[in-house]
């Protein structure tokens, strides 16, 4: 896919949020979100995308870190990435609603933003977390995710300055926009 395009800018205190269409491996910001599994040892979708652009290093460390639990997030270098860090963060795999999924994967937004903060980076990319493989509804997935990010952005103060929502379709990046707009933002 080409150079990601800005979809939608706008400003939410002292934040820039973005909608981006494209392919989160070419964003030049500070650290980019992986989609991960439990194991961190790669597998398909955009955490695929990720080793090959980041290169056989990323596995390596990943192979140290020991897994990581549903919900939660580790951080790593970027090696070949533009990106100096990935932030592995693991989506609950959708199962009908009652196993605490919406929960799971606002843990993933709130824990990747507190793991940015930390390391203190300025710019973030996510992509739609549990939206492929693990077949989270994407309408429900876009509200968390904006929700999740609005509310981190105003409850702490070392929060990224900007943060990308980076869709890989059409419809995805028009769900985050919309979801932004029910907030009365946008
Ligand atoms: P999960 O297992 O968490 O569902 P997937 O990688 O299967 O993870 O999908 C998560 C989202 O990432 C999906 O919306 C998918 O379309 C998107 N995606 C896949 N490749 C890329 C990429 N290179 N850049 C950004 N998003 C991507």
């Amino acid at each position: 896919m080409n150079e990601p395009r800005r979809i939608h800018a706008l400003e939410v205190g002292p934040a820039v949020l973005d909608i981006m269409l494209g392919d989160i491996t070419r964003l030049d910001v500070h650290a980019i979100v992986n989609a991960a599994n439990r194991s961190l040892l790669g597998g398909g979708g955009v955490d695929g995308a990720i080793h090959r652009a980041a290169g056989p290093e990323l596995l390596a460390e990943c192979r140290t870190l020991g897994g990581c639990a549903t919900g939660e997030a580790k951080i790593t270098a970027g090696y070949r990435l533009k990106a100096r860090h990935v932030i592995h963060a693991v989506g609950p795999i959708w199962s009908g609603g009652d196993r605490n999924e919406d929960q799971l994967l606002a843990a993933c937004y709130r824990n990747a933003i507190a793991l940015a903060a930390r390391h203190g980076l300025a710019s973030l990319a996510f992509p739609a977390i549990s939206t492929g493989v693990y077949a989270f509804p994407p309408a429900r997935a876009a509200r968390i995710a904006t929700g999740t990010v609005v509310s981190e952005i105003a409850a702490r103060a070392d929060a990224p300055g900007r943060i990308v929502f980076c869709c890989f379709s059409e419809e995805s990046a028009r769900l985050h926009s919309d979801a932004l707009i029910d907030f009365g933002l946008g």
